[in-house]
Order: C-alpha cells, then structure tokens, then sequence
C-alpha cells in the first residue's frame, strides 16, 4: 500500500529530491531532541606509533543513538547539523565530554602524559566566537591539562578569513592544546595554509592510505606530503590504515603515528578503556 502511494508521488516530483528533503526535515526534527533526549555518545578511536606500536591516545568520533537504537554514523547527519546551526551545541557536548572522559581516565591512572585526545571542530562550531571561552570552561571544570588535547579541523574553515582563524588558533593554543590538519589531500587542501596557520600535525585522508600498498599513486601523493610536512615541522598521522602492508609502507616513509581498522576501528568509551588498561 506504502508503495503503491509513493510510487503514484512519482508522476508528480522527482522522488529522489523529495525524499531527501524530506528525511532531511525529519532528522533535523529528531536531531533537535537528540541532545535533551541524550542520544549522543562519543566512540574512540585508538592512535598507535607506527615505529613502536605503543598507544599514543585516541580521536573522539560522534555516534547517535536515536530512539530505534539505530547508530547513525556522522556522514548521515554532521551535514544537517551543520547547515542548521545545531553543530555549535552538540560540538560543545563534544567538548565537554571529551573532557569528562579525560578525567576519568587520569583518576583510574591509564592516561600517561605523552598521550593526547583528538576533537573534531566543524567550520561552522569553529567560527562560533565562544569557542575559546567553551574550552577553557570546560579544561577548567574537569581539571584538564590543555596539552591533553588535540583539535582537528579541516581545511575549509579558514578558507574564508585566515587571519580571524590563526588569531583563534593561536588563542587556543596558548592554553596548550594542539591542532591538526584534518582529511589532508582532499577538497581544498593547498599548501599555502600549512606555511600560513600554526599547525602542529598533519592527518592523511584515508583516501591516499587505503591502496597505498597497490597503488604508486596514492603512495606518490603520501610521499609529497610526507615531504612537505618534514618542510613545515608538521608531524603526520595516517588515517584508515586497514592492513600490514599499508603500515609497513607509512613506516619506510616515515609516518608517526596512525589509526585504523587494521588496529581498531572506532570504540565505545569502556572499551577504549581497557585498551588503556592493557
Ligand atoms: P574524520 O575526522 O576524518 O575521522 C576519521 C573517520 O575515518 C572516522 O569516521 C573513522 O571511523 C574512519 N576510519 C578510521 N579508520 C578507518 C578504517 O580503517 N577503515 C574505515 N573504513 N574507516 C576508518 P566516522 O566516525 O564515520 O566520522 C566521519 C567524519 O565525521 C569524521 O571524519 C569527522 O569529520 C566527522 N565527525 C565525527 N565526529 C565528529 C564530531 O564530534 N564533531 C565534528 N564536527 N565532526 C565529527
Ligand atoms: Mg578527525
Ligand atoms: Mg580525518
Ligand atoms: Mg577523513
């Protein structure tokens, strides 16, 4: 019956437009709630030494849980957050709780000094102006030291005022934390920004990493950058590493650090802690 009236819609609108607006509509309907309703969990996922295989701390990664105990991946629903606004709240929840996991892990005594928490910063949560104020509120309330903390952002937020987004990083960064250049090699990466804003880490796309075992290309372009952030005293991280081969590769090249399924994929927070644990 269900599917007898939609496809009778389909003489009248290109089916395909509606029903993206139209779950479009629905999620942001749901997203709202998503935050009172706590339907927003934080997985972990694991950043290993390439040269020592020692764990070097973890990105936090956005799940939602929504009332059919579906979990949403960000794909599905960062960009409606995005383009409503919501982004600025629930990036603050992100902040706050990523906080909150930091704490804990330093009472239990897993967390060791060298080790850092990766935060991902949307262009649009990057340009709110109480940013700083939300990470030296939220670092202040759960005693965490800022250096703890590693913030990811792309490219595509300082496209539009480099010099408003170097005075925040450089305002965060006098906390202590760091920053890293997110999904390196896609969309508008140019190197024109690596010389310009204070990066202190450069993280791969795993586009670049997935074939780099089997494919000169993709191990040609890892090795510019490898070569470009040796240039700009950038450490590099590669994403998505899936397999040995790959590892072995990112190692002969010189790469510091990586995440990946070939380690871990992303993990709820108990489970990061028994990682920590070991
Ligand atoms: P990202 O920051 O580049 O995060 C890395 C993504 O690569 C994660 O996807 C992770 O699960 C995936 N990944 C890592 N290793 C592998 C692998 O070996 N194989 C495969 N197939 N995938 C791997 P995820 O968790 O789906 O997140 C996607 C994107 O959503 C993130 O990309 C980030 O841009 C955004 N995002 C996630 N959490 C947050 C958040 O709290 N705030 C904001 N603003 N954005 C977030
Ligand atoms: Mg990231
Ligand atoms: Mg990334
Ligand atoms: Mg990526």
């Amino acid at each position: 019956e269900a599917k007898r009236k939609g496809r009778n819609s389909i003489a009248f609108f290109d089916p395909s437009i509606t029903q993206k607006a139209q779950r479009q509509i629905g999620m942001n309907t749901r997203l709202r709630k998503a935050m009172d309703n706590h339907e927003f969990v934080l997985y972990i996922q694991p950043q290993i030494s390439v040269e020592t295989g020692e764990l070097l701390g973890g990105e936090a990664l956005l799940r939602w849980m929504n009332a059919d105990k579906v979990t949403n991946m960000p794909s599905e629903f960062i960009p409606v957050l995005e383009s409503s606004g919501l982004i600025v709240d629930v990036g603050r929840w992100v902040i706050r709780t990523s906080c909150e996991y930091l704490r804990n892990f330093i009472d239990m005594g897993i967390w060791q000094d060298h080790m850092r928490l990766g935060i991902n910063i949307s262009p649009r949560q990057f340009r709110d102006p109480q940013l700083l104020d939300i990470v030296q509120h939220s670092m202040k309330s759960y005693n965490i030291d800022p250096s703890f903390l590693n913030f990811e952002v792309t490219e595509s937020l300082v496209i539009e005022d480099v010099d408003d987004a170097i005075k925040k990083m450089e305002a965060i960064k006098a906390l202590g934390a760091m920053f890293s250049i997110d999904d390196f090699g896609i969309g508008y990466s140019s190197m024109i920004y690596l010389k310009r804003l204070p990066f202190d880490q450069l993280k791969i796309d795993r586009e670049f990493i997935r074939n780099i075992h089997r494919d000169s290309e993709s191990r040609g372009i890892v090795e510019a950058i490898m070569a470009v952030s040796k240039q700009y005293g950038l450490k590099v991280t590669a994403e998505g590493v899936e397999s040995q081969e790959a590892l072995d590769i990112l190692r002969e090249l010189g790469c510091h650090s990586y995440q990946g399924s070939h380690f871990s994929m992303p993990v709820p927070c108990d489970r990061f802690t028994k990682l920590l644990a070991a």
